[in-house]
């Protein structure tokens, strides 16, 4: 009688380290082992998670967006660059801050697709190309991928 064979199985997605980092000033803990959730540089963002591939480096603009697609939090460097302060841009949708390059309906439906599966908790890192909204001729490459807790999709500019 046969028996089966046992064998490793590789997985599908490559496993990708997390990094941790403030949502408001966008550096990783001060101390590695911080278990607090509020940073312990700045004292003003949530401690999140995303995959190292995905997580702001420096200061990389980020925003965290929910499946509703309104904004939950934004980086000190968002702020400047989009001119707004986070207290004025949560709960309002991403779009009134950035949208695609392409200004056509289907690159519209194609960002906030995007951005709805990586709340929603889709594997991996989709980049695309975004513009501020009502600005034309200013384009930044966006990496767009889960971020937590809680799960939210992370869009983050190219510095
Ligand atoms: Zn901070």
């Amino acid at each position: 009688m046969s028996r089966p064979f046992l064998r490793a199985v590789t997985p599908l997605v490559p496993s990708v380290p997390d990094a941790r980092f403030c949502g408001h000033c966008g550096q990783p803990p001060r101390d590695p082992q911080l278990t607090a959730r509020v940073c312990d540089r700045c004292h003003l963002g949530m401690v999140l998670t995303a995959a190292q591939d995905l997580a702001p480096n420096g200061r990389e603009p980020f925003l965290v967006v929910d499946r509703q697609l309104a904004v939950c939090a934004m980086s000190r460097s968002a702020e400047r660059l989009l001119s707004v302060e986070e207290p004025d841009a949560v709960n309002r949708l991403l779009t009134d801050f950035l949208v695609p390059a392409d200004a056509d309906t289907t690159a519209q439906n194609a960002l906030l697709a995007l951005v709805v599966e990586a709340a929603s908790g889709a594997a991996g890192v989709t980049r695309t190309v975004v513009r501020p909204a009502g600005e034309f001729g200013v384009f930044f490459e966006a990496r767009i991928g889960i971020v937590g807790p809680p799960p939210a999709a992370l869009v983050v500019l190219d510095g």
